[in-house]
């Protein structure tokens, strides 16, 4: 459980956040600077940014990498091929840089809730931008364990969640607990990662999900072992799931 007690710096500063917040509720998201009256959420130049990060909108149904307009990705592309993932399909915003990662890491490590409210509505353009194979009846996300989301004080994927389940008029519900602490995967491989997150999640008590088609959120996804190791879970259970991210990031 090492690091544990130096990841959690519950409550400092956040008097500091909620003043800071109302003080300048008009500065761009990505990079801070004061914003124009016609300009909503970001600057011009991280719109610009954002829309980089976003690429042409063609990416891996497996993996999120970007892939050429031709390319047949529907059973992998490159990067994936040897990686068969528990949901079924994928849909993500953009790749992890620019003012899309900022966005995603004032959200987690800085607390600005507030970034949620943008980061949901371009979750749902991509959502929207799928040819999905199923109907959803429900969206849910992939847990925090709780020792992290004390520290922090919310799960930031559940918040998408919640935001995209509520511009999309959908149910929500918290299906998955996480039961045991895994260690940061930064620096871990593919292989690495899959091992490392092997009976992280199980089912919630009461929790039935057989024949449910479930959206499962997430923030970012990087091998995407943690999104397939949540929805395994949630399969094994007899549903279908399909998962929906902000960011890929290690492209
Ligand atoms: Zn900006
Ligand atoms: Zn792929």
């Amino acid at each position: 459980m090492s690091g544990i007690a130096d990841s959690c710096r519950r409550g400092l500063g956040e008097l500091g956040r909620a003043v800071s917040d109302t003080l300048l509720p008009r500065s761009c998201q990505g990079c801070g600077e004061v914003l124009e009256a016609n300009e909503r959420g970001l600057c011009v130049l991280c719109w610009r940014g954002l829309r980089d990060a976003i690429g042409d909108g063609e990416y891996c149904p497996r993996c999120g990498s970007a892939v050429g307009a031709f390319t047949q990705a529907k059973d992998g592309c490159n990067r994936c091929r040897d990686f068969k993932p528990s949901y079924e399909q994928l849909a993500r915003v953009g790749l992890y840089r620019g003012p899309l990662a900022e966005m995603i890491r004032k959200l987690k490590f800085r607390r600005e809730t507030h970034s949620a409210r943008l980061l949901g509505e371009l979750l749902l353009g991509a959502v929207e931008g799928v040819q999905w194979e199923m109907k959803f009846d429900l969206i849910s996300w992939v847990p925090l364990h709780w020792w992290r989301r004390w520290c922090r004080g919310f799960n930031q994927a559940e918040l998408l969640g919640r935001r995209l389940g509520a511009l999309r008029g959908q149910r929500v519900g918290r299906l998955l607990r996480r039961v045991r602490w895994t260690a940061p995967q930064t620096h871990l491989s593919r292989q690495e990662r899959r091992e490392n997150v092997r009976g992280a999640f199980a089912l919630r008590r009461g929790v039935a999900v057989a024949d449910k088609k479930i959206l499962l959120i997430d923030d970012v996804v990087t091998t995407g072992a943690t999104a397939s190791e949540a929805a395994g879970v949630l399969r094994k259970a007899g549903a279908r799931v399909a998962v929906a991210v902000v960011a890929v990031a290690g492209r």
